[in-house]
């Protein structure tokens, strides 16, 4: 299959190919369908398997469909996990005039505030850092966020963000598609799903 035939358009299968990605991999060629049907998605998958343009492609077609600022927000567990999704977004998105914003706990809360002011797209953030946006940022909400990814759902779980987690949900709209990525499936996974996931499908590889 191809980026096209799995429902791709042009632009973004233009950003695939100059990024030298000639196929879908596995975890894409099952997930970007069901996602472009507009349904919440686990999918179990370990880094390396491409499944960070696995929900980025989706999450780009659907935003070209109905540009909004606070479309997505990508949680993940660690700042270098956070950054190498910002920086896929980035590549991706570039043909797109793409805005996002790389929310980590360590810099600078004012320079961050000034970054979300400027109506990002996409957020990438760690848990922490994003629930003290949420918490005391002026002028900052995610009201309107169409999707929510997180990532390495079982590290942000051994981490223990699972309390933060809650929290950030509590932020966000119930309407919304949510995707969870995680390399093991787990009791704990399980429940963060039943707590984010509306009729989800389940991919695997
Ligand atoms: P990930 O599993 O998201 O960490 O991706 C692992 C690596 O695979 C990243 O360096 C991606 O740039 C690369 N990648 C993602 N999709 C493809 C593709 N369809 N073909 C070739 N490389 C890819």
């Amino acid at each position: 299959a191809t980026f096209k035939d799995l429902g791709i358009v042009d632009s973004l299968c233009e950003a695939c190919h100059r990024l030298g990605y000639k196929k879908p991999t596995p975890i894409q060629e099952q997930s970007i369908p069901l996602a472009l049907q507009d349904r919440d998605i686990i999918g179990i998958a370990e880094t390396g398997s491409g499944k960070t343009v696995a929900f980025a492609l989706p999450i780009l077609q659907a935003l070209l469909e109905k540009p909004q600022a606070m479309f997505a927000l990508v949680l993940a567990p660690t700042r270098e996990l956070a950054a190498q999704i910002a920086q896929a977004f980035e590549a991706l998105g570039s043909l797109i005039s793409l805005r996002c914003a790389l929310i980590l706990g360590g810099m600078d809360m004012v320079q961050q505030a000034i970054a979300l002011g400027k109506k990002p797209h996409v957020i990438v953030a760690t848990p922490g850092r994003l629930l003290d946006h949420l918490e005391k940022t002026k002028g900052f909400s995610l009201r309107n966020l169409r999707y929510l990814v997180m990532d390495e759902a079982d590290r942000l779980l051994d981490m223990d963000f699972g309390p933060i987690l809650e929290k950030v949900l509590k932020f966000l709209p119930r309407e919304r598609r949510t995707f969870l990525f995680s390399a093991t499936m787990s009791n704990k996974v399980e429940s963060l799903q039943r707590a984010s996931l509306k009729d989800p499908l389940k991919v695997s590889i």
